[in-house]
């Protein structure tokens, strides 16, 4: 018998493996892809988002999570030999209403206890950053925001998992999902029959069909939205050296100039609804937007060093917030749903929430004598 079986390898399945195979039980992932994290968890911008960008007005569990991930993470790279980019983040203003809203931003993050962030006249800003556009009129400087290499964080929270003695299978669809009074019965395509005590479904976009399989009323609604991105080949590199935000709006980040790690530089995420979660194809117009946008931020963007464009599909949710709560008729089944942006930021305190704050008010769970935390 399993003890906690998770459905779906992105980065929060994994992070969550991690979490448990530290713990005293038998942990298992099924991951329906080849490798891990090869649907949203790399099919987005890889950005750290800073905690002054993850306001309590747009999710309070959003907030509560990507404020506290946004902390770890850059211990659990720098443990993890996750190559960063950190050189913070510039929020910027083309208007004077908007330089307003940025000072109101300084001064509400302040009261929630960020005193990081810093102004920047037009001048301060364009001598850290000469290929602003000079049009803008200042900004906002966030120092916590980096980028990461989110693919090699994912294997590796793996393959610390696995270490722990978690089994992790990729190349496993789950076909069906049943209780049996007592336990879970989580079957594949290909016909193997796994049980658990505990089945916890992060499956991402995916999260509404695997409910769907059990539950009478799957507790929310999934709303697709696809975002994407024109990439900047290493040429590029230094071209830009923060991570660049237009004003903020209610509604969305916007479209961004995101520096990585390994050089190159993404430029996005547009914003569209669409019908379903398949098919998450740049578009003409897409890229049409990437370019208008992003000429309002830099002068002389080099799109001529365009190298590959992609894009991603957000596991959104018609509600806001992140939807991690038990099933309302199963308690060990655990939803995470609407996990969208900032669910990178946020995936190590998902994990640390999933366990301390469901499965831990369930039942008690020890923690193994000697689990190795950073090995892989
Ligand atoms: C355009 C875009 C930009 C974004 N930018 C950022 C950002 O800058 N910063 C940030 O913090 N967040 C960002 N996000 C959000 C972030 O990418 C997600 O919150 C995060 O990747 C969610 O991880 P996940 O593990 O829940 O989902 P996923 O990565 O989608 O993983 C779910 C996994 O479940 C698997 N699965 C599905 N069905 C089954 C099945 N039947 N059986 C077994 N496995 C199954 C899938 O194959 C997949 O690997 C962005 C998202 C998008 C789309």
């Amino acid at each position: 018998m399993i003890d906690f079986l998770i459905i779906g390898g992105g980065v929060v399945g994994s992070a969550l493996v991690r979490e448990l195979s530290h713990y005293q039980g038998r942990t298992v992932l099924l991951e329906k892809g080849r490798k891990l994290s090869g649907v949203q968890s790399t099919h987005n911008s890889a950005l750290v988002h800073p905690p002054a960008m993850m306001p309590p007005a747009k999710g309070k569990l959003k907030a509560e999570l990507g404020r506290h991930g946004s902390r770890i993470h850059l211990t659990l790279a720098d443990r993890f030999d996750v190559p960063v980019f950190q050189n913070g983040a510039i929020v910027t203003a083309r208007t004077d209403e908007e330089i307003k809203a940025l000072a109101a931003l300084k001064k509400q993050s302040e009261k929630e206890s960020i005193h990081t962030l810093t102004l920047l006249s037009k001048e301060a800003m364009l001598e850290r950053e000469p290929n602003l556009n000079p049009e803008l009129k200042g900004g906002l400087f966030m120092p916590e925001a980096m980028s990461a290499d989110t693919a090699l964080l994912t294997d590796r929270l793996a393959a610390n998992a696995r270490r722990n003695g978690a089994e992790i299978h990729t190349g496993m669809e789950v076909a069906d999902l049943r209780s049996t009074g007592s336990a879970f019965e989580v079957e594949t395509t290909s016909g193997r029959v796994f049980h658990s005590r505990f089945v916890i479904n992060a499956a991402g976009a995916a999260s509404a069909s695997i409910a769907s399989m059990i539950e009478e009323h799957v507790p929310f609604e999934t709303v697709p939205r696809r975002g994407e991105y024109m990439v900047l080949g290493k040429q590029a590199s230094g071209y830009i050296n923060h991570i660049i935000y237009p004003p903020p709006t209610s509604k969305t980040k916007g479209v961004l100039i995101i520096p990585q790690p390994d050089g190159t530089i993404r430029l996005g995420p547009t914003d569209t609804k669409q019908e379903s979660f398949q098919h998450a194809l740049p578009t003409e117009q897409g890229m049409e937007q990437i370019r208008r946008e992003i000429d309002l931020l830099a002068a002389d963007i080099p799109y001529e060093l365009t190298e590959r464009l992609y894009a991603g599909i957000r596991s959104s949710i018609t509600d806001p917030d992140f939807y991690i709560r038990p099933s309302a008729t199963y308690p060990r089944l655990i939803h995470l749903a609407g996990l969208d942006s900032p669910g990178v930021t946020a995936s190590p305190a998902v994990a640390s929430y999933v366990l301390h704050e469901i499965i831990r008010r369930i039942e008690p769970v020890h923690r193994k004598t000697n689990p190795d935390l950073f090995g892989y």
